[in-house]
């Protein structure tokens, strides 16, 4: 058994050298290839000045570079792939077990929320994507191993599950011959000590209409849904192999707003596409107006080698166009989510206190996903130890807005 200690995370100022460092990699595309690069360079000087023992790289990254990477920065003592960590827990210097996975898990955040990863690996082929290839097909985590692994966080502390899968909405395809992500959501709810789950990266096309009823009647289910819809133009949705057209599209977003009245939705797109000409950049545009996304995050398409895309359509849009298209549609959102934050200001929420920075408590709502969506601040009550709230919930009147964040205090 590994000793309670085992991963202690120092400060990053800490004087004292890590025996190991990990770095988990992304390889989807050019911007998250880039993050995790300058990571590894950085971690790679402190490996140099002697201020790590270890450096172990995995992840998808590594996985789709493995071959190149060692010679590039020598520093890195290991690299491993992204479908099997037992090599990194042997590396680590303890054997691997297979209950590991799910039974010994620890919390190295001390956060009141835990990711919750329901399947590995995607059936799909978008265009643009090399996830598939790198991760494999996919795979579902039993319903039961599931809940197992969810009272275990429960009973570290977790107060909210956030469910997390290439496609969450594919839960249950491929071990029990259906879509079965509403059951999973009801014996989740069932865990003593959860009282919000949240919904990460659902496919839009055969989105289950027993999740949406799920979330309009399940009162643990945060109205919160992450859907990435990518674009809207029927023409690049067909060149991205998405399986769904524009109309449908609409239609599906409309039912989401009518029939979970309230729900917060965080969506992704990808701009400069394969034959996204200006006038299906208008499209999107104009989607994007009518939508009102609460959230919305863009990236710059990249051609991907091994992805379907690369293999069949010309890279067409140029460098400086797709980055003034990504501006323009930014400078859109940031407008709409501005407005949704203020439309906010004089309300009453229930909040989850994650943390405590320079004397606010750092909290969120149901309508906020940790370190994707912005914080609600809230000012500490008079007389009170700030870090006894941490993990707790709060009622608090919202005061104040920003772009980003919101302001509180506790009523
Ligand atoms: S659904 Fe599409 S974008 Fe998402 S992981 Fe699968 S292939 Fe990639």
């Amino acid at each position: 058994m590994l000793p309670s200690d085992a991963f202690e995370v120092l400060p990053e100022e800490s004087a004292e050298p890590s025996d190991f460092v990990l770095v988990n990699t992304c390889g989807f595309i050019a911007d998250a290839k880039q993050e995790s690069i300058d990571v590894i360079l950085s971690e790679a000087q402190r490996r140099k000045r002697g201020d790590t023992r270890h450096l172990i790289v995995f992840g998808c990254l590594s996985h789709r570079y493995g071959m190149d990477l060692p010679a590039l920065i020598p520093e890195v003592d290991e690299w491993f792939g992204a479908r099997d960590l037992s090599p990194v827990v042997k590396a680590l210097g303890v054997e691997p077990r297979p209950e590991l996975q799910f039974k010994r898990r620890y919390s190295v955040s001390g956060k009141p929320y835990a990711w919750l990863k329901i399947s590995e690996g995607c059936d799909r082929r978008c265009s643009y994507c090399a996830i598939p290839f790198i991760r494999g097909a996919h795979r579902s985590v039993p319903m039961e191993k599931l809940v197992e692994e969810a009272r275990t966080l429960a009973s570290l502390g977790a107060k909210e599950l956030i469910l997390i899968a290439q496609d969450t909405t594919y839960y249950g395809l491929d071990i029990y011959g259906r879509r079965s992500l509403a059951e999973l959501l009801r014996k989740l709810s069932e865990v003593d000590g959860i009282e919000w789950i949240r919904l990460h990266y659902s496919y839009p096309e055969g989105f289950p209409d027993d999740v949406l009823q799920e979330m309009a009647s399940n009162p643990k289910i945060c109205k919160y849904l992450d859907i990435p819809l990518q674009h809207i133009s029927d023409k690049v949705l067909h060149n991205m192999h998405r399986g769904v057209t524009g109309e449908w599209t609409r239609s599906l977003i409309r039912r989401l707003r009518s029939e979970i009245p309230g729900v917060v939705l965080r969506t992704t797109v990808i701009v400069g596409h394969p034959g996204e000409g200006e006038a299906e950049f208008s499209e999107l545009l104009d989607f994007v107006r009518e939508a009102r996304f609460e959230r919305l995050g863009a990236f710059r398409y990249s051609e991907e080698e091994g992805t379907w895309g690369a293999a069949n359509l010309q890279d067409d849009v140029p460098e400086e166009e797709k980055q003034r298209r990504y501006d323009v549609l930014m400078s859109l959102q940031g407008g709409i989510s501005s407005a949704y934050n203020s439309s906010r200001i004089g309300s009453i929420e229930r909040v989850l206190v994650d943390d405590v920075v320079a004397g606010k408590l750092i909290t969120r709502s149901r309508y906020e996903s940790p370190e994707v969506d912005g914080e609600i601040l809230v000012d500490v009550p008079e007389g009170m130890d700030a870090h006894s709230f941490i993990g707790q919930f709060l009622d608090v009147r919202i005061k104040e807005a920003d772009d980003y964040d919101l302001f509180a205090e506790v009523i």
